[in-house]
């Protein structure tokens, strides 16, 4: 039985005081959730803050990158020890927009996902295939080829204990979220790709779908046997929404 996981990956989105109040708004609301797991990624910068503000919850915190490097003469860039330091348990990496504005490649993102297994951090490996390579019928193709990556370098073992999260790009900030019959499709895909190299790691692993969730299309996509949550943008940026979407899972 998977444990499904919601996290919100709030982007360059807060400020001080949207941190505190947003992180007060969901201890509110998830006071009594139980059987989900639930994470907030916020910016690097608001990470130390919401760390204290979601002490004694069972909200984790997350981070939305990570560099390769663990120290030394990269300005600007923030390691996994650091992440480790400060009290982040899932780190999100390969996401489409780091991908498509930042030039991320497969293997820089593999690169990614070996520093965060070395440093007891949980990847959070997001795939999926743009609107074009949708058109085309490239889907299975774009996320074996993204999988294939991380498997290759690191073997599936590598994978137990981690998390990967199917984003068609096409679905992301739109509000034109996958059906729950297409993004089952994927995610069963997804599963037996990983289960050709190891069984087990595949029936354990967590498969979150992102996307444009929201209040209203969240409980539909968790009824599918192979949706073990999602990883939430625009919707977890308002905590009563989040909630709903917790709540479904
Ligand atoms: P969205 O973003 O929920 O706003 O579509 C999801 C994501 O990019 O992780």
């Amino acid at each position: 039985m998977r444990h499904p996981l919601v996290m919100g990956n709030w982007k360059l989105n807060g400020s001080k005081h949207m941190v505190n109040e947003l992180i007060a708004g969901l201890r509110h609301e998830l006071s009594d959730v139980d059987g989900c797991d639930v994470a907030i990624a916020p910016p690097f910068i608001y990470l130390d803050q919401a760390k204290q503000a979601i002490s004694d919850s069972h909200i984790a915190l997350g981070a939305q990158n990570v560099d390769i490097n663990l120290s030394g003469a990269f300005t600007g860039e923030t390691s996994a020890n650091m992440l480790k330091d400060i009290g982040a348990k899932y780190v999100i990496i390969g996401h489409s927009e780091r991908r498509t504005y930042h030039k991320e490649s497969d293997e820089l993102i593999a690169e990614k996902f070996a520093v965060l297994k070395e440093a007891g951090l949980i990847p959070v490996l997001c795939i999926g295939e743009t609107e074009a390579e949708n058109a085309a019928g490239q889907t299975q193709a774009v996320c074996a080829r993204q999988l294939d990556a991380v498997l290759k370098t690191m073997g599936a073992p590598a994978l137990k204990g981690s998390v990967i999260a199917y984003e068609p790009v096409w679905a992301i900030g739109t509000g034109k979220s996958a059906t729950p019959a297409q993004a089952q499709a994927v995610h069963k895909f997804i599963r037996d790709h990983i289960a050709k190299h190891d069984a087990d790691v595949a029936a354990k692993i967590i498969i979150q779908y992102g996307g444009s969730v929201n209040d209203s299309n969240a409980a539909e996509l968790f009824s599918q046997p192979d949706i073990d949550g999602a990883l939430v943008g625009g919707a977890s940026l308002k905590a009563d929404a989040f909630a709903i979407i917790v709540k479904a899972a």
